[in-house]
């Protein structure tokens, strides 16, 4: 097989590559993605997530070591493994993040990746159901939408909020982020729009895109210093896929540096002992692991929530019912309703914390919600200092990289995760959120405000909310894995595009920069390939 064009992965960023790569016509492209297609109905009904992650027909089903910051446990670690990767499983939250998050990016060395440069890619990528502005981008494969979905509780906590002193936010997507408000979601008509769904449904009649599944690529062939070659497991048949111009790597946080490992581009003396030659030495390869770390306040309150209304069976009827007919309901629900981005501290110029605000609660998503009526003030610190990073654990693709998150290892980590739980609470006591929430669940009144003790909580109950980035960073440094073309340093036709790449964690929900990431590359390939 031989393709102009072969990229690895058709995840958030992988799909938006090789659709926009096809457009031209002129270029044979292949998309090889180690899972299947998207065809069971879970992954298109927006709640389909809670039957999505830890299903391995969808996820990776990728665990963690034992993280000293979580007081040595190890937490489910999900990543999509269908057509639309994660953004097939994800929670449908729409968040580009701050215009700092970029402009940091540039100031690294990283020219073409400030918030000025990326905004168009935003927009190019978005169809904003909302109203237009020079913000949002209208006509793009990708719908985004506000949600179909509100609940008292969630209303109530949002003025709550406001009535504690924080701003309102229509548009937190908007000019600026900072606020209380409404989550945008990724989707269309009641459905998830995935990144398969956005742009591989309308490119897949292109003869010059070959969508190949269930082909698990286990390591990239070079010609000295140049890319050539994918070798890839096809239903279990090992098979050479020729890039005639480019391969682009777009497997994710987890799996493009797994493949570049495997492939001998890493730091020798990690490669060695799994019996892996390195074809060029890059330290940088599987560190600067960053990802949020969410904390998850529970309140008991006295208004319904889906904990209370999906207790009976004649009850869930009735939300598939609503489903089917109005694609309204619980079943079209992202997996958080309210948001607010806030400061923890007024001295800072951009907030740190997010909220996701859930009309349910469960102790482990797998255990389904609790029998009581709650919501969930969960908080998360938006910029981590903590780096973490990933292993081999053997020289067989097929084994699953060692995770080492490191959560947790800074002081300011801990105190700004310590005071976003203290807002939560400061918050609940806030009319008019106050007068529905009975007791607080957890951390529980036992806990007092002392800082020792939430942060004992935190790392005995906190979680990811799903958003590892930064493990091929962007750079120029001696850790840096691609240049600010996403070209993999010392190696000739081998880029690397997906959330992987991001040197620094962006302030919110990743699906939509990794989506921009594939916009913004396949744009320079076309540009330079002509
Ligand atoms: C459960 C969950 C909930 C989330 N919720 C949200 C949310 O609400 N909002 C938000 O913005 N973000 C959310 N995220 C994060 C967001 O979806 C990801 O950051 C984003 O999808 C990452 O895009 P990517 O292109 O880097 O990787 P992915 O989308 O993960 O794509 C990587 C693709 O490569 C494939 N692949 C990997 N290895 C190989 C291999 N060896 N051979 C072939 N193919 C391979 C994978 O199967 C996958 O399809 C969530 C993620 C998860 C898992």
């Amino acid at each position: 097989m031989e393709f102009d064009f072969v990229v690895v992965g058709a995840g958030s960023a992988g799909c938006a590559v090789a659709s926009r790569l096809s457009e031209d016509s002129r270029y044979s492209v292949a998309l090889l993605e180690a899972g299947g297609r998207d065809t069971i109905p879970w992954v298109h009904i927006p709640i389909g997530y809670f039957k999505t992650m830890g299903n391995p027909v969808t996820d990776w089903c990728y665990y963690t070591e034992p993280d000293a910051g979580l007081n040595g446990r190890s937490i489910a670690w999900p990543r999509g493994k269908v057509l639309g990767g994660s953004s097939s499983i994800n929670g449908l939250l729409y968040v580009r993040g701050q215009a700092r998050d970029f402009d940091h990016w540039r100031q690294l060395g990283n020219t073409g990746w400030g918030f000025d440069d990326v905004l168009p890619y935003f927009k190019k990528a978005e169809n904003w159901e909302g109203n237009a502005d020079d913000m949002r981008g209208k006509g793009g494969p990708l719908n985004v939408s506000q949600s179909r979905v509100s609940r008292p509780v969630i209303d109530a906590w949002a003025e709550a909020a406001i009535a504690a002193g924080y701003k309102q936010n229509t548009d937190y997507n908007g000019a600026d982020q900072e606020g209380v408000g409404m989550f945008q979601m990724t989707m269309k008509d009641g459905l998830r729009c995935s990144a398969a769904k956005a742009y591989l449904a309308p490119a897949k009649q292109r003869k010059n895109l070959s969508i190949i599944v269930h082909a698990h690529t286990t390591k990239i062939e070079f010609k000295g210093r140049r890319a050539k070659a994918v070798i890839a497991k096809i239903n279990g048949i090992e098979t050479s896929i020729t890039a005639r111009r480019e391969i682009v790597l777009s497997a994710g946080s987890i799996g493009s540096p797994q493949i570049l490992m495997l492939s001998g581009i890493g730091a020798a003396e990690k490669l060695h002992p799994h019996g892996i030659e390195p074809i060029h030495e890059l330290a940088g390869v599987g560190m600067n692991l960053q990802d949020h770390l969410q904390a998850r306040p529970v309140f008991k309150c006295n208004s319904s929530t889906i904990n209370t209304e999906t207790r009976s069976l004649f009850q869930k009827m009735g939300i598939a019912f609503e489903y089917a007919f109005r694609r309204s309901g619980p079943m079209a629900m992202a997996a958080s309703l309210g948001t607010a981005f806030l400061k923890t501290r007024p001295e800072l110029e951009t907030p740190d914390i997010q909220f996701h605000l859930q009309p349910f609660s469960a102790t482990r998503p797998a255990d389904g919600p609790h029998a009581f009526s709650a919501f969930t003030a969960s908080v998360l610190q938006l910029r981590p200092e903590s780096t973490g990073h990933l292993e081999l654990a053997s020289g067989h693709y097929g084994d699953h990289p060692k995770i080492y998150p490191n959560y947790l290892a800074t002081k300011t980590d801990c105190d700004t995760l310590v005071e976003g739980i203290r807002i939560a609470r400061r918050i609940g006591n806030t009319s008019p959120v106050k007068e529905m929430i009975t007791s607080e669940f957890s951390p529980g009144e036992a806990v007092s405000d002392n800082y020792d003790g939430l942060l004992e909580w935190a790392r005995n109950s906190s979680t990811t909310i799903y958003h590892p980035t930064g493990t091929c960073k962007m750079g120029n440094d001696k850790m840096a894995v691609v240049d600010a073309d996403l070209k993999v340093h010392g190696i000739k036709g081998l880029r690397v595009a997906d959330a992987s790449i991001m040197p620094t964690i962006t302030s919110g929900n990743t699906n939509a920069p990794a989506i921009m990431i594939g916009e913004k590359v396949a744009d320079m390939i076309l540009k330079e390939a002509v």
